[in-house]
């Protein structure tokens, strides 16, 4: 800070302002968390204005003309990325192929989806407003415009119907199927996913951008081996730099990495690629495996706590980081939970529930996840205390309504 602030106090004071934010709030945002001052000096290191547009030269090539680039001076961010999508297959223990530059989770299933598909292919996804997320097919993004987006549904409990998606895949007959969300709180049958693609010679993707930490840290089934194509954000619970990555069976290898570059972008950024290397190296440190099942065992104390004050959950518990609160029976949207919630120092967002009646500006839920305070050290009876603490808010705006309503 004292560097930046050398250049411009306004920005310096703005970062500051920021940093003791993150540090005194309580962090509830499920997409969030705090990555560790290796991964964050990796990104801020001299990769940052490196161009290297291209793939990685063969090694053999690599010190007599950068083959695989369109730059030169490429030698040590070729080594420094095929490192990266090393250790990353080390990770997921997998022999797929990985492309580590997408610079986001949208960017990666923009690259993914135009890698296999032509504009107006139709997709089989879960809907944003059932936890999907808004590049699985929402109107107002790319995913929506370009693709003929059909939506299977959760059930009357918040489960994920895979009669409804077995049902529509044989009525559409899609060309992907594509299952991962931003707010859904239970395990993902990927085998039966894989199953039912495969019986209408559907494609199966997974976006795994909410879950990766955990595939990672064996506390969620993995999708390796069941899906043709998996994408990722590294910065929710696998703790990275923002951005994303996509994993693919070897014989889509060539086509998602021309979708990446050069159809969905430029120059990679090396800064990030080390900060995702670095990030991996964690991943593959047996302290990792602890975080991710703290992580797990935090959310189920935090929902169980909830449901004993009286809270309705979406699908009544957790089996990952994550849990919607539903307040479709309050006088007040989840945007005044939000709003309410951030004047005491907690910070958690609005979401949309299931068989949403408000705007998805206001909302009937709000989302709340525990990946970013368990890597600050939160455990099972600190969860039991925000749950308490929400409750308190929740009281307050409750005698506010009354109040208005008389
Ligand atoms: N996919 C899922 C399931 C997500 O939850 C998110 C972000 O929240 C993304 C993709 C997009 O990631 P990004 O914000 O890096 O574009």
């Amino acid at each position: 800070i004292a560097e930046i602030a050398k250049t411009s106090p306004t920005v310096a004071a703005l970062v500051e302002k920021e940093y003791n934010r993150q540090k005194n709030n309580v962090e509830l945002i499920a997409s969030e968390n705090y990555c560790s001052e290796a991964v964050l000096a990796a990104c801020g290191s001299c990769l940052s204005w490196k161009y290297a547009e291209g793939y990685p030269a063969k090694p053999v090539d690599r010190h007599s003309g950068n083959k695989g680039r369109y730059y030169g001076g490429t030698r040590y961010v070729d080594e420094l990325e095929e490192y990266c999508c090393d250790k990353w297959r080390e990770v997921f223990n997998t022999d797929y192929h990985v492309n580590v530059q997408p610079h986001s989770g949208s960017q990666a299933n923009f690259a993914a989806y135009n890698a296999v598909l032509e504009p107006g292919d139709t997709i089989l996804s879960l809907n944003l407003d059932n936890g999907g997320h808004l590049t699985h097919g929402s109107s107002v993004n790319f995913s929506g415009k370009f693709f003929d987006v059909h939506f299977y549904n959760v059930d009357d409990n918040g489960f994920i119907d895979m009669e409804d998606l077995e049902k529509k895949a044989k009525e559409l007959q899609p060309k992907l199927i594509l299952t991962g969300a931003s707010a859904y709180s239970r395990i993902i049958d990927f085998e039966k996913f894989a199953e039912i693609a495969k019986s209408v010679d559907a494609l199966f993707m997974v976006d795994m951008a909410h879950i990766a930490g955990l595939v990672a840290g064996g506390v969620h089934p993995s999708p390796f081996g069941y899906a043709d194509i998996i994408t990722t954000t590294t910065h929710k619970t696998l703790r990275g730099p923002r951005g994303g990555m996509i994993f693919c069976r070897e014989e889509l290898a060539k086509k998602i990495d021309s979708a990446v570059f050069p159809f969905a972008q430029g120059g990679p950024l090396e800064h990030i690629i080390a900060g995702k290397a670095v990030c991996a190296e964690e991943a593959l440190r047996p302290e990792f495996k602890e975080y991710a099942a703290q992580v797990v065992k935090n959310c189920a104390a935090f929902a169980d706590e909830m449901l004993k004050l009286g809270y309705t959950i979406v699908t009544g518990g957790t089996d990952n980081h994550v849990f919607l609160i539903d307040l479709s029976d309050k006088a007040f949207s989840g945007k005044d939970l939000q709003n309410a919630c951030d004047e005491v120092g907690i910070t958690l967002n609005k979401n949309c529930v299931p068989n949403e009646k408000r705007s998805p500006m206001q909302t009937s839920g709000v989302r709340v996840g525990t990946a970013p305070m368990t890597t600050r050290g939160f455990v099972e009876e600190d969860f039991i205390e925000v749950a308490h603490r929400i409750d308190e808010v929740v009281k307050k705006l409750d005698a506010e309504k009354a109040a208005e309503a008389k």
